[in-house]
């Protein structure tokens, strides 16, 4: 068994009642069959045994959460109460055969001020292990896994090319993406094997730098207002950016945006590696689990569709504000994951929008 971590994945640690937000706030944690058996004979009445869930207060907070913002299980019980929800989060596993991908989510704060902070690119370490995987695996889209594997290779050849402006790297992914859904698109009407299908060749296909104007952002931005939400705030974000970007009249948007470049600059951050980070962030965690549902263009342009609604709050808010800091651009990047990460519904209404709407 192969296992993949990025080179930061050791140093997370959870700050408890000095997180911002909570894990355990906003969204309904499910509860693993095992951990219910226990909470069963354990009696513990905060869990809703008929939804496999814990119950939530009306600002939709765990009820075990207390004022500190602690897990009153684990004050009562240790760690050991908890259930693989609880337990595992911020990590992520992407499963394929005989390899593991782990990461941290970035809808936690801790990890998206980690990976915001950072200048240098990202890496991964592997481990490899006798185990041998004991799960049963479709074929071919393990043959479609390893294709988006080599695709991904190249893709983080191209995000932390720091000579790269964020339209040209878009652009270069984006089109891979495409020319690779085309190329399997025909493979799977044909019935051919998925073994013919010109990897390199799609690497190599044409493009051109992301070229988007006012309107073709707001129409990207408009699939957030088709979400469900965890909460009012992330809707305050929408009503706020919305209404300072596309419905004031005269807005110079380039203008803007290079405003706030040279205002993140003044303060010694650099703009193009905040994007860098979110770009390989979302690349790493989703492009190759799109094996499993064959949205392998979605999934480049969803990558891409995060770093420029992350970028819209953010020069929104510089233009209210009239200033902005790192810690904005990070509060903006978990509340965004938040509310696509851990929602089944707003992905999918993510990725159908973008099939319906493609960025190029
Ligand atoms: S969001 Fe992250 S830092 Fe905050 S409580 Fe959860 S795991 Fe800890």
């Amino acid at each position: 068994m192969k296992r993949t971590y990025p080179d930061y994945y050791d140093d997370f640690v959870c700050i408890a009642d000095k997180c911002p937000m909570t894990c355990c706030a906003g969204w309904q944690i499910e509860i693993d069959e095992d951990s219910l058996k226990n909470y069963h004979k354990k009696n513990i009445e905060t869990v809703d045994f008929k939804h496999e869930c814990f119950f939530q207060d009306r600002d939709k907070r765990c009820m075990n959460l207390n004022e500190k913002g602690l897990c009153k299980l684990i004050l009562e019980h240790g760690e050991e109460i908890l259930c693989n929800t609880c337990r595992l989060f911020p990590r992520h596993i992407e499963e394929f055969e005989n390899v593991r991908e782990y990461s941290l989510s970035i809808s936690c704060p801790e990890v998206a001020g980690y990976l915001l902070k950072r200048k240098e690119p990202v890496t991964y370490r592997t481990v490899e292990d006798d185990d041998v995987d004991s799960e049963s695996y479709d074929d071919e889209e393990q043959a479609v896994y390893r294709k988006l594997y080599v695709l991904r290779e190249a893709f983080f050849k191209i995000v932390p090319d720091r000579g790269l402006s964020f339209a040209e790297k878009a652009g270069r992914i984006l089109a891979i993406a495409r020319e690779f859904q085309s190329g399997m698109d025909y493979i799977l009407i044909n019935g051919d094997d998925i073994e013919s299908l010109d990897v390199e060749g799609a690497i190599g296909a044409d493009y051109r730098p992301l070229d988007i104007t006012v309107e073709g952002r707001y129409e990207l931005f408009k699939v957030m207002k088709k979400w469900e939400y965890t909460g009012d705030e992330f809707k305050d974000v929408l009503k706020v950016t919305e209404k300072a970007l596309y419905k004031a009249s005269g807005s110079d948007a380039e203008g803007l945006a290079q405003d706030m470049k040279n205002a993140l600059s003044a303060q010694g951050i650099a703009p193009n590696i905040l994007t860098e980070q979110i770009l390989h962030y979302f690349l790493y965690i989703y492009f190759c689990g799109s094996a499993y549902d064959e949205y392998y263009f979605g999934q480049a342009q969803l990558a891409v569709a995060a770093c420029l609604h992350i970028w819209d709050f953010a020069m929104a808010h510089f233009k209210v504000h009239g200033a902005i800091s790192l810690e904005d651009i990070i509060y903006f990047t978990y509340l965004y994951a938040r509310e696509l990460e851990h929602s089944v519904p707003n992905v999918l209404a993510t990725e159908r929008y973008m099939d319906e709407h493609p960025l190029v």
